[in-house]
């Protein structure tokens, strides 16, 4: 039985939000595991009846923020193809008229590689998609995705290790690694997080940086 990507972003996402998971066959409860290994970590579903179900997980499933699906529906309008922000993977877009704006549409969005997904509902607000995602408040300047590495880098200089491995993170709070950027920052910092390759979207290049500033050797252009 072949799952369609939104019946496996599903599945998915009752497993990671702790709920039981119903076989598609049969809707009874299937025992449902995560296998974490480095290159190819698998949540894996056993139903009854021989029935098994793998699904690959890196990245993990994620809910896209409010910024991601605002940036996914502004390019699906314009007619460019918008991507999962954590592994730049073409996304399935499905559109329908809005429930109370018959002229306007509703939008959904699934990424069918890591079965991330989200949605976005028509409102009458009219910045509702032009508008930017919220900055945080206390977040420094660095931390804005569109910035150049380098230029981050170079607003980070002063700073102590955390900020400077923080400045070298993609900036999009993905989760991925498990944690927001600030916090794998702090995690490789400390030491509590020794892998340094676990920023998806930041990709070789935030790796390399990573590395260079935990060996002290990194230079600032
Ligand atoms: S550091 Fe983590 S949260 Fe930030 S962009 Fe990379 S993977 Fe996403
Ligand atoms: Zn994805």
């Amino acid at each position: 039985m072949r799952l369609t990507n939104e019946e496996s972003a599903a599945l998915l996402n009752k497993f990671w939000s702790g709920q039981p998971v119903p076989s598609p066959k049969t809707g009874r409860p299937m025992r449902a595991f995560f296998v974490d290994r480095t290159f190819n970590p698998q949540v894996v579903m056993i139903g009854g009846a021989g029935e098994h179900l793998r699904f690959d997980q890196k990245p993990r499933q994620i809910e896209f923020s409010a910024g991601h699906i605002k940036s996914m529906v502004r390019d699906a309008k314009e007619r460019e193809n918008p991507v999962c922000p954590q592994d730049f993977e073409p996304l399935v877009v499905a559109r329908t008229p809005a429930v109370r704006f018959p002229n306007e549409w509703d939008w959904q969005f699934h990424c069918p590689k890591c079965f991330s997904f989200g949605g976005w509902e028509y409102t009458d607000k009219k910045d509702d998609v032009v508008a930017k995602p919220a900055v945080r408040k206390d977040a420094p300047a660095f931390h804005d995705e569109t910035i150049p590495l380098p230029k981050r880098m170079e607003m980070a200089k002063g700073g102590d290790l955390a900020l400077k491995l923080y400045a070298a993170m993609a900036q999009t709070d993905c989760t991925a690694c498990g944690w927001d950027c600030e916090g794998y920052a702090k995690a490789i910092a400390d030491g509590t997080e020794k892998n340094i390759s676990l920023c998806v979207p930041g990709k070789a290049e935030t790796e390399d940086v990573l590395k260079k500033l935990v060996a002290g050797t990194y230079s600032f252009a």
